[in-house]
């Protein structure tokens, strides 16, 4: 009989821990449960206070007559700590973790730290003479100068931090810009006092279509019927626009706004359009921040000091009163999920907060998810598009070179013909390029370089990887196959691992081009926090003509000299040993090639791959979404992979692999009978496709169903189950994972 619950009587982040043992009475029983808010006797003289049940457990460390009762459950309780309790009892119950996780996860954290006094910097010259001297020092080559003054031309006024991260100019350049006299640096409080209001940019004039976004969306809010919706349109198509326009008419009804960016794209620029709209009304909070400070913005939304929060997946959790939006930009960025347990997806999360709030949530990107597009066939997310550019600078030309053919004419290098032209002419005309290598994780699978076959499980179409023990096997269904020496295609004995890094491609360009100057971002390269947005400044400078990079080299800045985008191996991506590879290289491919011809030059891409014919890459070089998601889909349809249907992924790791896999196998055999009557998929174990980290083993079981509510009650029974399990293994639900 669980008759014993573990109490919170103050909700801060620091108090979770500290859960009081009650004594549940018989006549309670049926009606508490993890989240409940309830009377108990507090202190000596048992004063009644109000608190949260955290956990439900039948057994005690105290002896039971040693526990006081508790009173009574409180009658239609309400308030920003019930629906904080509620919304974390809902992440516990959809992802998986106790409740003390899911707890830590809502409420923003709270640490004491010294106020920190913030700076803004302040023109004190004319708008004119601002551009007049950021000329001056463009001529005197001192760019960092030139570019702070050009955005004080055009803002009177810039925060200080945003200046220092995102614009890079250091300290002493701003101190020598003072001593100049051309600018002041103002603390925060005699920044308020100074300067009264900051003159507001109004917008601009919407085009007919956005105009009809922001209005329709805005009113059902206001009207009290919100409507979610899905904004589809090409980078430059006027989203953010549409995003400030929804914004500003909910804030003027009083309601408050949060606008999720992901990380990576949390530039400069971004920032600067709501700070200049909005004025201190917006905060920001990023994961450079210190705890305290992230805790400040926080503060500042509850005590209703402003109505906008800027900030990644984490800024979904702004204890703001009453939310008319969540405003999610690039929303297929998988950095939306967490990849700790509660494994919650900012996107599902945001759906619940709105709609207690009677708000709606606004989705937008490039290459909506498969998850979002699904809801927006099935009519419950509103599909608008954004089609033409209005920065104007035209599509890209895209060029899908077929490997294979280079291979049969003698080349074996990493640059096809056609791309060693390209750089070459690109380097000579003093334009700059960017190689991406789309590499990550485990480059495991196995393909043909004769005839591009790539060795797939028959039983999930997924590639197989090369294992430890030298076997092929399938990371879903652990099916396995030995390795092979000829291609069962075609018999070329071309066939083996692919195995390529971008250290290998700087090589290979020094061998190539010994002129060219190289810049190279990878996980090596940017282990330094500031080192991302060093390598990406130095580029945009022009101190390398060439940028070979991973993924993160597509996402975020803006390169108006870059003419050429190369993409040296697109079955990288596409190969990875998971159901959502095509969906991940249709949008880097996609978002590659965007960054080619933002300036007046035309863009030109060129992907090279052993599989031209598939259809991520024709439709990602034809930018052509609604064909790839036809065909993603009904792959998706046909296989029960999400969204067509749900998937849960269990982990059981342990330093010990015989206990690991003993302890998989148990859940299997715990969960047949539940599978058989509900008609769930049950697939595995095998080895995690990591299958070992860190000394530690891997093993992963998959559930898969068209209902939602049957994977959570099978997630229920496991964790029910996990205090009978031997110490030292860790099980981890990830409901329709990212990365498998
Ligand atoms: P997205 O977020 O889709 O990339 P943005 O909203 O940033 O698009 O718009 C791209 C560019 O077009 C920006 O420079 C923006 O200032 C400009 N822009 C957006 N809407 C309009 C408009 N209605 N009229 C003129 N320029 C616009
Ligand atoms: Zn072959
Ligand atoms: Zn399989």
């Amino acid at each position: 009989m669980k008759q014993f619950a573990g109490i919170v009587v103050d909700i801060t982040h620091e108090s979770v821990d500290r859960l009081f043992e009650y004594r549940i009475p018989d006549s309670l029983l049926p009606d508490i449960r993890e989240g409940s808010c309830v009377y108990v006797p507090f202190g000596k003289a048992n004063k009644l206070i109000k608190g949260y049940v955290i956990s439900i457990s039948d057994t005690s460390e105290y002896p039971a007559d040693k526990l006081k009762e508790i009173h009574s459950i409180v009658p239609k309780a309400s308030g920003m700590e019930v629906d904080t309790i509620a919304l974390a009892a809902f992440i516990k119950k959809r992802y998986g973790s106790t409740m003390i996780a899911a707890l830590k996860t809502v409420i923003p954290v709270k640490q004491k730290v010294a106020a920190i006094i913030k700076k803004t910097i302040v023109r004190k010259c004319s708008e004119q003479e601002a551009y007049d001297y950021s000329e001056l020092f463009d001529n005197k080559h001192q760019p960092a100068k030139a570019r702070i003054m050009r955005e004080l031309a055009e803002h009177e006024s810039l925060p200080y931090e945003l200046v220092i991260q995102k614009l890079h100019v250091s300290p002493p350049s701003l101190k020598s810009l003072e001593s100049a006299g051309i600018i002041t640096l103002l603390s925060d409080r005699t920044y308020r006092q100074t300067v009264k209001s900051r003159t507001e940019d109004g917008g601009r004039k919407l085009s007919p279509s956005q105009h009809s976004i922001v209005d329709e969306v805005s009113n059902s809010v206001i009207e009290g019927k919100p409507v979610n919706a899905l904004i589809h349109g090409i980078t430059g198509a006027g989203k953010t626009e549409v995003y400030l326009g929804i914004t500003r008419k909910l804030v003027e009804a009083g309601k408050q706004v949060i606008m999720l960016i992901p990380e990576i794209a949390l530039t400069y620029q971004t920032v600067m359009r709501f700070y200049s709209r909005f004025g201190d009304r917006v905060s920001v909070v990023n994961s450079r921040m210190s705890q305290g400070e992230r805790f400040d913005q926080y503060e500042k939304a509850r005590q209703g000091l402003i109505d906008v929060m800027i900030g990644p997946r984490s800024a979904l959790f702004t204890p703001f009163k009453n939310i008319g939006a969540i405003i999610i930009d690039e929303e297929h960025e998988s950095s939306y999920k967490s990849e700790n347990m509660p494994r919650y997806h900012a996107r599902e999360v945001a759906f619940e907060i709105a709609s207690r709030h009677g708000g709606c949530v606004v989705l937008g990107s490039a290459t909506p998810s498969l998850e979002s597009y699904y809801l927006a066939q099935k009519g419950s997310l509103k599909l608008y598009k954004l089609k033409e550019r209005l920065t104007g600078g035209t599509l890209p030309e895209v060029s899908i070179v077929d490997l294979r053919e280079e291979m049969k004419s003698g080349n074996k290098s990493i640059f096809s013909n056609l791309l060693k032209e390209k750089m070459m002419e690109k380097l000579l005309a003093g334009e700059q390029m960017m190689l991406f290598l789309n590499r990550r994780g485990i480059a495991g699978f196995v393909s043909c370089r004769a005839c591009g076959h790539v060795i797939k499980c028959e039983h999930c179409d997924v590639s197989m990887s090369q294992h430890r023990n030298g076997l092929l096997m399938c990371h879903y269904c652990g099916a396995t196959k030995p390795m092979v020496n000829v291609c069962p295609e075609c018999g070329s004995k071309y066939i083996a691992g692919f195995k390529a890094g971008t250290q290998q491609v700087e090589d290979a360009i020094h061998k190539l081009i010994p002129q060219a100057r190289v810049l190279r971002m990878d996980a090596d390269t940017t282990k330094n926090k500031d080192s991302y947005d060093e390598i990406l400044s130095r580029f945009s400078e022009g101190e390398a003509d060439i940028l070979v990079g991973t993924q993160m080299i597509v996402k975020g800045h803006d390169f108006p000299n870059v003419t050429l985008v190369g993409i040296l191996a697109a079955d990288l991506s596409l190969n990875a040993s998971d159901y959502r590879a095509g969906e991940r290289t249709f949008d880097l491919l996609t978002q590659a090639a965007g960054r080619a011809g933002r300036g007046e030059k035309k863009g030109e891409v060129i992907i090279q791959t052993y599989q031209p014919e598939n259809y991520a890459i024709t439709y990602a070089a034809k930018q052509d979404y609604e064909a790839f998601y036809d065909e993603e889909i009904a792959y998706r349809e046909f296989m029960l992979y999400p969204p067509a249907a749900h998937l849960l992924c269990v982990r059981i790791q342990s330093s010990n692999d015989e206990e690991a896999k003993r302890i998989a196998e148990k859940c299997r055999d715990m969960m047949k009978s539940t599978c058989v009557r509900d008609k769930i998929i049950s697939i595995g174990p095998s080895p995690a496709g990591i299958s070992k980290v860190k000394d530690v083993f891997r093993y992963v079981l998959y559930y898969k169903c068209v209902e939602y509510d049957k994977l959570i009650q099978i997630k229920d029974v496991l964790e029910n189950e996990e205090h009978s399990f031997p110490k030292g293994v860790l099980i981890d639900y990830d409901f329709d994972p990212l990365n498998t």
